[in-house]
């Protein structure tokens, strides 16, 4: 459920109109809703209840500061895949000892920022990785807490850019080294084990490959500890997909997703951490963009949107569905079709072919629906177009929460040698 809806004929977000928004900051424009961050964040952890949780909203879902401090005050911890996430959470009011770092290329001044601000766990990706930050660790003279990230060999039947525990992925321990690891682990000197670490995939609709990754895991579990490793927590990454089309998918309720996981985990005594993003972020956010032009092709018709590929890749980049409603709420008009575009120079910039919807006329507005995650942070400036704002609504209030870019802002960051100077 999110808080985006017609009130008066008109699209609000919560009680704030999102034509006042854009009349104020401009289009294309970025608009989150504090209720829909909170009753996500409420209803995922309360499916866990009974269990000892930890929360690690996965910061590259959206990485905004008002976004990472309202789920902060909510007690939500993060899942950070850089320096510049970790310092982000940090900033945010994330508190340390409940930041996990994950991916595969961690850098070694990106462990030292970890081992110095103290955070929980680092889930590592390779033997490789594991030597280097026990070589950082020893040269700050600590013991940096690891989980192993491991690959179950497990399809998570969703598109193959967000697909993560295949073998032929590169993310994880391959399975049948996962032992082998964890000895290795208990032989170096500055790291510890002190849990295991899944992640399969990204908006997943089906239980069944979490159901096995997971029972896997619960098995490896107990062979590490029955092999003397003292494994306390057991992190199962994020990836439950949220309906971007409510007509064609009905993802698992996090209720049941919370089910599936007390029945697996049963008698293990394990602390879990959970790294959702999407699920949180996804549907509490739009993308309100203003149609350009009504072009008419030879046997098409173009609405042209002043938003393109480069403010939300994801059509382009995961052929991703995203509903785009009009913000004055249609009458009852015959629908018509239209290939929804942006002005950028590439065919990819298509966001939506023949979709049915309410007729337009230039001057119009649209929302793109579940914009709030893997949206704004995957943002460029291809085209030289200037990175657009973020607005966060609370009620009756809102606030720009990162303001658009400027031309200068942009070109400032080039510089031209001496040589070509006058
Ligand atoms: C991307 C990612 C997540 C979050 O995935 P969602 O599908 O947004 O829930 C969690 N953990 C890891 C390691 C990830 O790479």
């Amino acid at each position: 459920m999110d808080h985006f809806s017609y009130k008066n004929g008109q699209m609000y977000a919560e009680d704030v109109a999102l034509q006042d928004i854009a009349s104020a900051v401009g289009t294309p424009v970025y608009v989150y809703s504090t209720a829909t961050l909170v009753r996500h964040y409420t209803v995922f952890s309360e499916a866990f209840s009974g269990l000892d949780t930890l929360i690690c909203f996965a910061v590259k879902a959206n990485s905004n500061q008002a976004v990472l401090a309202t789920l902060a005050q909510q007690g939500a911890g993060a899942d950070v895949v850089s320096a510049g996430e970790l310092e982000r959470a940090l900033r945010a009011g994330i508190p340390a000892e409940k930041i996990v770092f994950s991916g595969v290329g961690k850098k070694p001044y990106e462990m030292r920022a970890a081992i110095t601000a103290g955070i929980k766990q680092f889930n590592v990706e390779s033997e490789v990785e594991l030597e280097a930050l026990n070589a950082v660790a020893q040269e700050m003279d600590v013991i940096a807490p690891v989980s192993v990230r491991v690959n179950p060999d497990v399809d998570a039947k969703t598109h193959h850019k967000i697909s993560t525990g295949k073998s032929e992925n590169k993310f994880g321990i391959p399975w049948a080294r996962t032992d082998e690891i964890y000895e290795r682990i208990a032989a170096l000197s500055h790291v510890s084990a002190t849990g295991v670490d899944v992640h399969i995939g990204s908006q997943l609709t089906d239980l069944t490959p979490f159901r096995t990754a997971f029972e896997k895991v619960v098995g490896l579990v107990k062979n590490l500890r029955a092999n003397g490793h003292d494994i306390r927590h057991i992190d199962l990454g994020g990836g439950l997909g949220i309906p971007y089309d409510p007509e064609a998918e009905s993802p698992p309720s996090p209720i049941a997703y919370g089910a599936m996981i007390k029945e697996v985990l049963a008698d293990l005594e394990c602390s879990i951490i959970m790294e959702p993003g999407r699920l949180i972020a996804g549907n509490a956010g739009v993308l309100v963009s203003e149609l350009l032009y009504d072009k008419k092709g030879e046997n098409r018709r173009f609405y042209i949107l002043d938003a393109a590929m480069n403010d939300l890749i994801r059509p382009a980049m995961y052929d991703a569905f995203h509903t785009i409603v009009p913000v004055k709420e249609p009458d009852n008009a015959a629908k018509i079709t239209a290939d929804f575009v942006g002005p950028v120079c590439e065919s990819g910039d298509t966001f939506a072919k023949n979709r049915e919807t309410s007729p337009l006329v230039p001057g119009d507005l649209v929302a793109f629906k579940s914009a709030g995650a893997y949206a704004a942070v995957m943002s460029f400036t291809y085209n030289s177009r200037e990175l657009v704002p973020e607005v966060l609504v609370n009620g009756d209030k809102y606030a720009v929460v990162r303001k658009r870019q400027t031309l200068n802002d942009l070109i400032g960051l080039d510089s031209v040698p001496d040589w070509l100077k006058s």
